[in-house]
Order: C-alpha cells, then sequence, then structure tokens
C-alpha cells in the first residue's frame, strides 16, 4: 500500500504533504499489505448493508500507519494479518500460518 511518511515517524495511507503530527513535509511511503493486530473490536450491531457480522481491528503495518481494518473473523492481538484495500476500505484476514517446517533435511509439507 502506498502514502505519506515523515520524518518524525507519522505515516498514514492518505496523500498529505504536511505532517499533521510535526508539521514538516512528508515523503511517499510504500508498505506491505501486511500487519498486526493491536486491538480488535466485536461490533456489536451491524452496519446497514451489511449481512455479516463484521468487526474492526486496528492494525500497525510495520514502519508504515497504523490502519482501522473490517474483518469478518475474529481476531486478537498480535495475530498477523494480510490487509486488503477495496474501494478506499480496508480488509483484513489472518496471515494464513505457514504448512511447512524447517527440518534439517530440508523443507517438508
Ligand atoms: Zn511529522
Amino acid at each position: 500500500m502506498k502514502g505519506s511518511k515523515c520524518r518524525c515517524g507519522f505515516a498514514t495511507v492518505a496523500r498529505r504533504v504536511w505532517c499533521p503530527r510535526c508539521g514538516k513535509q512528508m515523503k511517499p511511503d510504500e508498505w506491505q499489505n501486511e500487519g498486526r493486530v493491536l486491538s480488535f473490536t466485536q461490533l456489536q450491531a451491524v452496519p446497514e448493508g451489511l449481512s455479516d457480522p463484521y468487526n474492526l481491528a486496528l492494525v500497525a503495518v510495520e514502519k508504515g500507519p497504523k490502519l482501522v481494518c473490517w474483518t469478518s473473523g475474529t481476531l486478537k492481538e498480535n495475530d498477523e494479518v494480510s490487509i486488503t484495500e477495496i474501494n478506499g476500505k480496508y480488509l483484513c484476514s489472518l496471515k494464513a500460518p505457514l504448512s511447512f517446517e524447517l527440518k534439517d533435511d530440508g523443507l517438508r509439507a
């Protein structure tokens, strides 16, 4: 994902020229579409137009911004998630766990 980052550490997915935190000039930056869950909120009321119970997770992207992401599953703090942007909304889902183990004799399924 793309956005802007400031030397003070503030990052956002919005294209901004000036940092809202310190007022200095921000630079375009790019991050991986994955992060770690900081907090998770289960919505009690389903928003209009959505049939599934959706939940919200605050996700920290490494070296990047913190994003509020929709998720259809249940997440907990420190879960690693992949993030997808759809029409300006961010959705996250649990990153698939690695399906192999590293053994002395190499990779094994
Ligand atoms: Zn700044």
